[in-house]
């Protein structure tokens, strides 16, 4: 077939307004399958006038809305989760299509969908107010309120995790939402707003509005949205955050990563090779969480051997995706070749990988490069590839330099026996997340999701307990019930 007549698995993605899918209004984009390159869908890229429609639904569904005693919002989420679970399969399969993640890594995505939404269903249980007897006959008291019409922008590596980080959580809360999915997986959403519908959700709590760049800065610019999140690269956070605080409204900005893993001589070597691999290969590497430089303290040849065997054990097409596009592969191969010109040493080259009878997708074999030096590109910039690159270092300080120069603060990881060295690490290193002996450290609820530096711009969690504080906002109230006229508030 001529490039450009290809017709889509799936048809065009549509904006979710008021309870229905509508048509956006703009030019469309070939949504593609990363595994072979096939044409799985367009998505259009709306205007403003789009996200002002969809911003008016969930503002006029609000106050209804914000009005649900939470014990009944939350009863759409047991139904929802209870959707997850029955669709959990054709769910998978979405993800894995449109992002190209194996079919097993799109089940721990759905798994943790449903990790996130039965949070939410726990969240009468942990967001009662406080009251006080402050003096003789006085009470303060505080009650969470939703903050009102709240948007949530999100990345392209985890077409439904993400978007789960944020819904069940702010709606539960109160908030009514507008969605803008990464364009280049926008199928997964389409999805979610139908299951929240089916399970109950009012027209209008829920919207979804596709698109690009144009919709993100109307998101940023329209009055009526009292707050964002946003989740993707640090060069957007950035954007975004100046431009929503600036428009006076509350933002949580969570950007890129380079996480670095300290592998320390007296590491289990086995545990340390499979779980250092699984965080620089799993997914790709496109999680903000991979494992992307590894300093290696002092004598741990013997490791770093063991991990270039474990990595020659993944295979891409059987358990390893591609990555997202043609462009991103290109990047990753471009990050290696200059890694090698500079004088580092490629133990494992995933370069000019194809997979057989899938020539037409972004593949990039997992590759370990080793004797990385702090100034190279590699070791600064964030790849977002399956690429381990392995800086040796005399001792931990001189890694936890390394790791302190980085401008990122995502996660980082101590792999060893000793819980003082552990300790140590964990205390000095400058990441939101640590993992001893866990290479992918995410923190699973009711813990918070969240870096520090520029991984993360704003104050508050997007995820877990620590949500709280940012889907709502806090009314204080201070009630005298004391009939003695000479008595005021301070006695
Ligand atoms: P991205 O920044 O390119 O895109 C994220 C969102 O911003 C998308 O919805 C996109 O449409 C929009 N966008 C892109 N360019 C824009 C612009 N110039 N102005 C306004 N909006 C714009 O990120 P991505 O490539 O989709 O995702 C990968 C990145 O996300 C990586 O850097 C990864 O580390 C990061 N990420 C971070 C976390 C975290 O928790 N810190 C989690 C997942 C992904």
């Amino acid at each position: 077939m001529s490039p450009g007549l290809e017709s889509p698995k799936y048809p065009n993605a549509r904006n979710f307004v008021d309870g229905r899918f509508v048509e956006g209004n703009g030019a469309f984009l070939d949504v593609t399958n990363p595994s072979d390159g096939s044409l799985l869908s367009r998505v259009p890229l709306s205007s403003a006038t789009d996200l002002d429609t969809a911003v008016r639904s969930a503002a006029g569904a609000f106050p209804a809305w914000a009005g649900t005693p939470i014990k009944e919002r939350v009863q759409v989420f047991f139904r929802y989760r209870a959707l997850l679970e029955r669709h959990f399969d054709e769910l998978a399969e979405l993800v894995s299509e449109e992002h190209g993640k194996t079919r097993s890594e799109a089940e721990a995505e759905i798994a943790k969908a449903l990790e996130l939404t039965e949070f939410a269903c726990s969240l009468p249980q942990i967001t009662t107010g406080e009251v006080l007897e402050v003096s003789r006959g006085v009470e303060c008291r505080t009650d969470r309120y939703p903050v009102g019409v709240v948007a949530s922008i999100a990345p392209f590596n985890f077409p439904s995790m993400v978007p789960h980080w944020t819904i069940p959580n702010a709606l539960s809360l109160g908030n009514c939402m507008v969605l803008k999915p990464s364009e280049l997986v926008p199928l997964s959403a389409g999805r979610i707003a139908q299951l929240l519908t089916e399970a109950g959700l009012p027209a209008g709590v829920f919207n979804v509005v596709h698109g690009g760049q144009a919709v993100v800065e109307a998101i940023c610019d329209h009055r009526d949205i009292a707050g964002v999140t946003f989740v993707g690269s640090t060069k957007v956070a950035k954007l975004v955050y100046r431009r929503a605080t600036g428009n006076l409204k509350r933002a949580l900005a969570l950007g890129g990563a380079k996480n670095h893993l300290f592998v320390l001589p007296d590491a289990n070597a086995g545990m340390t090779s499979g779980n250092v691999v699984a965080s620089m290969s799993g997914c790709a590497g496109q999680r903000c969480m991979a494992a992307s430089v590894m300093l290696a303290v002092s004598d741990t040849d013997h490791i770093v051997a063991g991990i270039v065997q474990e990595a020659r054990s993944v295979v891409p097409g059987k358990t390893l995706g591609p990555v997202i596009s043609l462009e991103a592969k290109q990047r990753i191969e471009r990050y290696i070749g200059e890694a090698e010109a500079a004088g580092a040493t490629v133990l494992l080259d995933g370069r000019n990988t194809e997979v057989r009878g899938r020539e037409g997708g972004f593949w990039v074999g997992p590759t370990i490069i080793d004797h990385v030096r702090p100034e190279m590109n590699i070791a600064k910039e964030e790849v977002f590839g399956p690429v381990l690159a392995i800086i040796r270092t005399k001792d931990v300080d001189q890694a936890l330099a390394i790791e302190n120069a980085s401008p990122y603060g995502n996660a980082a990881a101590v792999f060893t026996e000793s819980g003082a060295w552990a300790r140590y690490v964990s205390d000095r290193a400058s990441a939101g997340m640590i993992g001893i002996n866990v290479g992918v450290p995410v923190p699973r609820e009711p813990f918070s999701f969240g870096g520090w530096n520029e991984s993360r711009f704003g104050v508050g969690e997007i995820t877990g307990r620590g949500s709280l504080e940012f889907w709502t906002q806090a009314k204080k109230t201070t009630t005298k019930w004391n009939s003695q006229g000479k008595t005021n508030w301070m006695s």
